[in-house]
């Protein structure tokens, strides 16, 4: 049973993907701080998978503890690095926070995986590194483009970091997953998406306007060049994430990579449209959503979706969830929410 750390292990993929892990015999301790995450969320993964997960709650901007952690258990034999901050709008307000967090947290993680010659490294990336691709689907070399965002600069610079680390690790295998729009919860209810910060994704947006803690929901946008004149993404069930994630992580301890390098795109490869996702939110809430048609928000890239089929092919990933049932349980945890 090989032991795996998971930083942000109380966040929304981080959660949902240790009950994975467990569920398929992986030994798992976390750290998160809880700086947007609910130490329930660690309670409630606990009880689906019927054994305590150990947390530490600890700061990875604060090396020696990070250090200290990786001395507790010497034994760890792969990193899966969640542990970021995440929203567009105030990485643009607050450049230097987020490049301390991100880049400061992951400097950290990486220092422990070389010195102690960890096997695997699976780290979350976005699809935000393409930008505004000129074709589409993306495959994973797709050109990036300049990040939209600081966010979005965390994120390759992430990858870039681990392509310069790589060559002198050569016992570790790095992987980074680029995810797509990462929706839906644990079909038990007991863990989904709950952010401290104020939700502005499509999905949790809409459910909470629906159960009436928003008073009504803006589409951004409805004059795009796309089918309906919305904007188009690849929303991809958070279950179907989680066991990328594990297939990722094998496919990293077992040495299948031919590369200590990959990288592999996260969608379903469906682009589905603002209008098509509430369609489906209403369809299966059996519910009328209040909505309004609003304008372009800034930044916002017009369509992306993945070409998904070397995760296919190299990690055997068949992601079998779509956009209703991705509603469907976003839905069943905005009605019952744990946290
Ligand atoms: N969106 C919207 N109204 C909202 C939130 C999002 O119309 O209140 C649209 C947004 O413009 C984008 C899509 O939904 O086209 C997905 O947005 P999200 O913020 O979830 O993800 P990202 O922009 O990072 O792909």
């Amino acid at each position: 049973m090989a032991k795996i750390l998971v930083t942000g292990g109380a966040g929304y993929i981080g959660s949902h993907t240790i009950v994975d892990l467990v569920e398929k015999g992986f030994q798992v301790v976390s750290i998160d701080n809880h700086h947007n995450s609910s130490p329930k969320a660690i309670d409630n993964v606990s009880k689906i998978v019927g054994q305590n997960i150990q947390n530490y709650a600890i700061d990875l901007c604060d090396a020696h503890q990070v250090a200290q952690v990786f001395e507790t258990h010497p034994e760890i034999e792969g990193v899966i690095h969640f542990a970021a901050l995440k929203s567009v709008g105030d990485s643009v307000s607050d450049p230097i926070f987020y490049f301390r967090n991100n880049m400061g947290g992951m400097i950290n993680i990486l220092e422990q995986v070389q010195k102690h010659q960890v096997k695997a490294f699976i780290f979350s990336s976005s699809c935000t590194v393409y930008g505004n691709a000129d074709e589409l689907p993306v495959t994973e070399s797709t050109p990036m483009k300049p990040a939209e965002s600081p966010y979005g600069r965390t994120k390759q610079f992430g990858e870039q970091m681990i392509q310069d680390i790589a060559p002198v690790c050569p016992d570790t295998n790095f992987i980074s997953l680029r995810y797509f729009n990462p929706a839906g919860a644990h079909p038990s209810g007991l863990i989904g998406e709950s952010a401290m910060n104020k939700a502005t994704n499509l999905v949790p947006v809409i459910t909470e306007t629906a159960n009436g803690k928003r008073a009504s929901m803006s589409v951004f946008g409805e004059d795009y060049d796309t089918r309906d004149g919305t904007c188009i993404r690849d929303y991809i069930h958070v279950m179907d994430l989680a066991d990328a994630h594990t297939k990722a992580l094998q496919f990293a301890l077992e040495g299948r990579a031919k590369n200590n390098t990959e990288v592999f795109n996260l969608g379903i490869g469906e682009g589905v449209s603002v209008l098509e996702a509430i369609q489906a939110f209403e369809k299966t809430s059996n519910t009328t959503l209040n909505y309004t048609m609003g304008p372009r928000r800034e930044g916002d890239v017009v369509a992306i979706y993945a070409d998904k089929s070397k995760a296919t092919t190299l990690l055997g990933w068949n992601p079998s969830k779509g956009i209703e049932d991705i509603m469907r349980t976003a839905w069943a945890w905005e009605l019952d929410r744990k946290y």
